[in-house]
């Protein structure tokens, strides 16, 4: 039994693996190997963070439980097989089926004249749908899980099949709070990392936001850097549906460690703080270009101005055309209109000396006098004025001198929290610590 157990492990392990890589094609092989070995003692915590361990949950919450079989009788038992996929905007029945794996002509055919199963094909897409199937890949069970527009519950849609044939019927789920930790290391992109520890997206740019005065995310991520995460998740029969905020997040960029924590106080606007009690955001941002998916993956170029390159008084961000634009930090618009060369212009006063520039861009959200807040988007990349190809070049002038923004917003002054919510704040960062503690070390665990 020992070496029983051994081995599965050492499959889990494997499993594990190569689930980073191909996720879909190994569940249907995962359902099959553990049904073969009736593993039902496969003991993975539910809120375990470790990248790899999340899609093998999966299976195993959807797997009937069997009786233990000994490996050589495999052969001989009938299997279930057990996939999830995600609706998608153009899926149809057939589509939809299909990729599932599922190849039954009545389920297709009920499937598209079921006034019910219309639902999944209608709405937002990203529904989440398992289905069951024999060995025949007639399908036995499809459930499909999604969040009607009022989210304090779930909708459930279940197909059956019986001796009667199939049915559907929808019911209204309770949907669970609770909180999640993860964690990951930056391989490629911040994307790439969250990805692979499951974080949804939804986390990875409150990610970049809680850091956006100390962290560039499209500039300054070094393959090594290291991230630690608290956050609220509601879930349906144990999936996820949605990521709610951030409770607490490390970040270590370039050898660097960087925390903050969400503390609300009853009554108040929230912020993140360091674990000092100093405001995580500071008077200036460290990038004009919020952190998105699609804008991630944009590289960095040579500096695409044309002729003869003058001395470049400014620092460029390769971006799509069309990209938002944001003001770093408080002001009021000083300039709004074209200046010869540098295009659609942007100028924002932030203090008596301070002043930034915003040139090349597509579109102006903005009109002079007009008052800011940080963060505050003012207009679009474009490649207006003397520039060959889309990009965002920004000037920071303290006292008519240009400096690097990058620099001023990180000596920029933190905002430190009220006195007077000291004992409460202390009180909520013990508990903080804890988890992101616990998170960091389950990552060091799966990495070992
Ligand atoms: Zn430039």
């Amino acid at each position: 039994m020992r070496e029983f157990l051994t081995s599965l492990s050492l499959l889990a392990r494997a499993v594990a693996h190569s689930l980073e890589r191909h996720p879909r094609r190994v569940m249907a092989g995962v359902g099959t190997l553990l049904l073969g070995t009736g593993v039902t003692a496969f003991g993975i915590a539910p809120l375990a963070p470790d990248a790899a361990d999340l899609p093998v949950t999966r299976v195993i919450e959807s797997l009937a439980i069997e009786p233990m079989v000994p490996a050589d009788l495999t052969a001989a038992v009938p299997f279930n097989l057990f996939r999830s996929d995600t609706v998608r905007r153009d899926d149809t029945a057939q589509s939809l089926l299909q990729r599932l794996g599922v190849r039954d002509s009545a389920a297709l055919a009920f499937l598209r004249d079921d006034a019910l199963s219309r639902q999944l094909f209608s709405g937002r897409a990203g529904k989440l749908v398992t289905v069951e199937t024999d060995d025949q890949h007639q399908l036995l069970r499809l459930t499909a899980r999604w969040l009607p527009d009022d989210e304090r519950s779930f909708n459930r849609l279940v197909l059956e099949r019986s001796s009667q044939g199939m049915s559907s019927r929808l019911e209204a789920g309770q949907l669970t709070p609770s909180t999640r930790l993860a964690s990951g290391e930056i391989r490629s992109s911040l994307f790439a990392a969250t990805d692979a520890a499951n974080l949804p997206d939804g986390v990875a740019v409150q990610l970049a936001e809680i850091f956006a005065s100390d962290i560039d995310f499209r500039r300054d991520l070094r393959a090594g850097d290291r991230f630690s995460v608290v956050y609220e998740t509601l879930s349906a029969d144990g999936e996820v549906l949605r990521a709610g905020r951030v409770l607490s997040a490390s970040f270590v960029n370039n050898g660097e460690r960087h925390e903050a924590i969400w503390f609300e106080d009853p009554g108040q606007k929230g912020a993140y703080y360091g674990f000092d009690g100093q405001s995580a955001r500071k008077a200036f941002l460290a990038s004009p270009l919020a952190f998105t998916r699609v804008s991630s993956g944009y590289g960095m170029r040579v500096h695409p101005v044309s002729g003869k390159q003058k001395r470049h008084l400014g620092t460029d961000y390769a971006a799509p055309t069309g990209a938002p634009v944001r003001t770093i930090g408080d002001g009021v618009v000083s300039f709004a209109g074209w200046q010869n060369g540098y295009g659609n212009t942007i100028e924002i006063q932030h203090s008596k000396e301070q002043v930034t520039k915003f040139a090349h861009l597509s579109r102006i959200d903005v009109q002079k006098g007009q008052r800011l807040a940080q963060g505050e988007q003012i207009g679009a990349v474009g490649s207006t004025g003397l520039s060959t190809g889309p990009h965002l070049h920004l000037e920071f002038k303290v006292a008519g001198i240009h400096q690097d923004p990058q620099e001023m917003a990180r000596r920029s002054e933190n905002v430190a929290l009220n006195p007077a919510l000291r004992a409460r704040f202390d009180a909520l960062a013990l508990v903080q610590r804890q988890q992101l503690d616990a998170a960091t070390t389950l990552q060091q665990a799966s990495a070992d």
